[in-house]
C-alpha cells in the first residue's frame, strides 16, 4: 500500500476530495450565547496571533480569502464557523498571546474559549498551530492545559515550515513531540505545514478526513 506520511494514498485522495468541495462562511460568535447550534463534526484551529491560522485555513480549503489574513494581531475576538461538505465545520478560534491586548480582552477571550471547549460534543479535534520557527511558548502551554482539562482531543500543527531549515524542523518537531507526550489528551504526532509551499496540507486534509470517517 502506498502512503504519504501516516496516510494511505486512498486517505490522501479522500482528504483532497473533501476539501475540494464548497466552503462557506456560516457564522461568527463573540459570546457563548451566540454560538451556532452544533450540526455536523467540528474541527477547530487555535494558535497565537500571527501564527498563520487564516493562511492555513485558506490553504486547506483552497480558497484565497475564506479566512481573513491580517497583519494586525489580536484583531479578531470571535469564533468563526466555516461549513464544508459532509457536514464538516471548521472553527477558527481567535488568536491569543497578543502582548498589547487589554487585560479585560484577554479575560473575555479565555472565558469564550473555555466555554466553547467544554461541552461541545460536536468538536472532534483542536489543531493547535505552532510557528515552526518558535516552538511552544508560555501562552501555548496555557491553552494546552485548558485543552487537557477539557479532555478535548488535540494535536500540534507546525506552520511556516518553509522558514526553517530541515535540521531545524527536525529538532523543533522532536522537542514539541517530547513535550506533547506528557499530555494524555494530546496526539504526540504532529503535522508540519507551510501555507506558502503547500507542504503538509494534503496530510492535514487526510487527517481531518480520517476523523470524519471515524465519527461517521
Ligand atoms: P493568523 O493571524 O494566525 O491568522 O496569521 P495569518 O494567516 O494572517 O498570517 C500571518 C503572517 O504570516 C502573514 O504575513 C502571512 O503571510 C504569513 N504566513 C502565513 N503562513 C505562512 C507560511 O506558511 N509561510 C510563510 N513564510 N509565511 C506565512
Amino acid at each position: 500500500m502506498n502512503a504519504v506520511g501516516d496516510f494511505s494514498d486512498a486517505e490522501i485522495e479522500a482528504g483532497r476530495r473533501l476539501f475540494a468541495g464548497d466552503w462557506t462562511f456560516l457564522s461568527a460568535a463573540s459570546s457563548i450565547a451566540s454560538l451556532p447550534r452544533a450540526g455536523g463534526l467540528e474541527v477547530a484551529f487555535a494558535g497565537r496571533s500571527n501564527v498563520g491560522k487564516s493562511s492555513l485555513i485558506n490553504a486547506l480549503t483552497g480558497r484565497r480569502a475564506l479566512a481573513r489574513t491580517s497583519n494586525t494581531p489580536g484583531r479578531t475576538q470571535e469564533l468563526i464557523f466555516f461549513g464544508g461538505p459532509d457536514r464538516l465545520v471548521l472553527v477558527d478560534l481567535p488568536g491569543y498571546g497578543y502582548a498589547a491586548a487589554a487585560k479585560s480582552k484577554v479575560t473575555a477571550w479565555t472565558r469564550l474559549i473555555h466555554d466553547y471547549l467544554h461541552g461541545r460534543s460536536a468538536l472532534a479535534r483542536v489543531y493547535l498551530l505552532i510557528d515552526a520557527r518558535h516552538g511552544l511558548k508560555t501562552a501555548d502551554e496555557a491553552i494546552l492545559d485548558t485543552l487537557g482539562r477539557a479532555a478535548v482531543s488535540h494535536e500540534i500543527v507546525l506552520t511556516k515550515c518553509d522558514q526553517v531549515s530541515e535540521a531545524e524542523l527536525a529538532e523543533r518537531s522532536e522537542s514539541v513531540t517530547a513535550a506533547m507526550r506528557k499530555r494524555p489528551a494530546a496526539f504526540p504526532d504532529l503535522i508540519a505545514t507551510s501555507a506558502r509551499t503547500g507542504a503538509g496540507i494534503a496530510q492535514l486534509r487526510a487527517a481531518i478526513g480520517r476523523l470524519l470517517h471515524e465519527r461517521a
